[in-house]
């Protein structure tokens, strides 16, 4: 059959196929030769390219590996760590029988997205194009030094941001410790008194709130010093630490890297177009504690993956109502790729559909199959409005709210009284 992705590094490898590989003794310059008997070693006509330490080496880990090499077991590096961009739920790695009866892994959205995420990707997808995104950064010193910049950038700000939060501290410091003063001088002038033991209690209070005072001062201190220490940090010092860890990661098996992952990646999330990646620091999780990232990137996920997503495709074919054209050169494939993708996903559709479409489609509705049905999402929130509205909630607030929990207006903009108006008329009339 042939390959359904005719992309060279989609072409996958199976798992028997590189346990073959892995165990076959040709690497190390010996021909096996089938007798009655069983099998001969002889040596062979070529140079061995790997040492038999390292054979050994492998065949260690492999007799390590636990299930055999027909197990249906996946090594789901990113399981636990890869996320939805648009809700940041947690993907899943599953595993299902596609149309050709081929066992695919995915990492998949548990339900639906209701922010309209991506669905999936493919397991060996994911890992392939962050494998090599790894490594692009790990020999172009001139890519990583741009992405360095922008995190320096940012680096700067949060720096600046921690030493106004210092500064603010101390000052807090300083009126605490004057009325702790008052407070004691107080009571110690006025010995016996009715207040007295109103005062030791203001007094006992003052000390607790300048312990957590210092407390948080400590801790901002050392995240300022750590931040300070990182951006006075020599580019080239910093590539060159970014360089060694990524390289010994790219060397893992892949059950290891599923436990050293966390050690590397910080976040990953798949987003509409690409996949979002942030890097844990060269000097370990301390700094990432508090959400200090240098190095990020968005890496771009190529057409061909892209329109294996049935969602994003109806995204742009049925809701956006792009041509089979503009598709294909907004993601940089062939035309008729992108007319496969769309019958594969039957959401081939007839061309009058086109012609029907309202200029709006109102909040609350889709338009499917050249109708108007109801949005389950949408009418949900507009429920929801109806509710507030009711509450006493005033238009201005509705929007504030809903602006709040992240939901976005029919164009994926931000509420205002008047939106938020014109759907409240608008539900209005439709249920008399
Ligand atoms: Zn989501």
């Amino acid at each position: 059959m042939k390959n359904q992705y005719d992309h060279p590094k989609i072409q996958k490898l199976s798992r028997n196929g590189i346990y073959g590989i892995l165990t076959s003794r040709v690497y190390i310059g010996i021909r096996e030769i089938k007798t009655t008997e069983g099998t001969e070693e002889v040596p062979g006509a070529w140079q061995a390219i790997i040492t038999d330490k390292t054979f050994e080496q492998v065949r260690e880990v492999l007799s390590g590996n636990g299930p055999g090499p027909r197990s249906p077991r996946h090594n789901y590096i990113f399981s636990g760590l890869i996320r939805c961009a648009r809700c940041d739920k947690k993907l899943q790695g599953k595993s299902g029988t596609g149309r050709s009866g081929q066992v695919r892994y995915y990492y998949a959205h548990p339900g639906r997205c209701a922010e309209g995420g991506l669905h999936s990707i493919e397991a060996e997808d994911a890992h392939e194009l962050v494998d090599e995104w790894l490594a692009r950064l790990a020999i172009d010193k001139e890519y990583f030094n741009e992405l360095l910049e922008v995190g320096r950038e940012g680096l700067g700000k949060q720096l600046r941001a921690l030493k106004s939060r210092l500064k603010q501290l101390d000052h807090e410091e300083a009126a605490l410790r004057k009325r702790l003063h008052d407070a004691t001088t107080q009571s110690l002038s006025m010995p016996g008194s009715a207040t007295e033991a109103l005062r030791e209690k203001e007094a006992d209070k003052l000390l607790e709130q300048l312990r957590e005072n210092e407390q948080q001062t400590e801790q901002l201190r050392s995240q300022a010093e750590n931040l300070s220490t990182l951006l006075a940090t020599g580019d080239p010092a910093i590539f060159r630490s970014y360089c060694d860890r990524i390289k010994d990661f790219i060397k893992l098996s892949a059950r290891k890297k599923c436990r050293k992952v966390f050690d590397l990646l910080q976040t990953l999330t798949l987003g509409e177009e690409g996949l979002n990646v942030e890097l844990v620091h060269a000097d370990g999780r301390s700094f990432t504690k508090g959400g200090l990232v240098l190095v990020s990137d968005r890496i771009t996920l190529p057409g061909v993956l892209l329109l294996k997503s049935r969602v994003f495709l109806r995204k742009l074919y049925q809701d956006e109502g792009l041509s089979t054209n503009a598709i294909a050169r907004r993601i940089g494939v062939g035309q008729s790729t992108v007319s496969d993708a769309i019958q594969r996903h039957g959401l081939a559709k007839a061309p009058e559909d086109h012609a029907k479409r309202p200029q709006q489609v109102p909040y609350g509705y889709d338009f499917k199959s050249g109708k108007l049905v109801q949005s389950r999402s949408e009418q949900q929130i507009i429920r929801m409005v109806r509710q507030l509205r009711a509450a006493g909630m005033t238009l201005r607030d509705i929007a504030a709210h809903l602006n709040r929990k992240l939901i976005s207006t029919k164009r994926g903009g931000v509420w205002n009284a008047t939106t938020v108006r014109r759907i409240l008329r608008r539900s209005h009339s439709s249920s008399l």
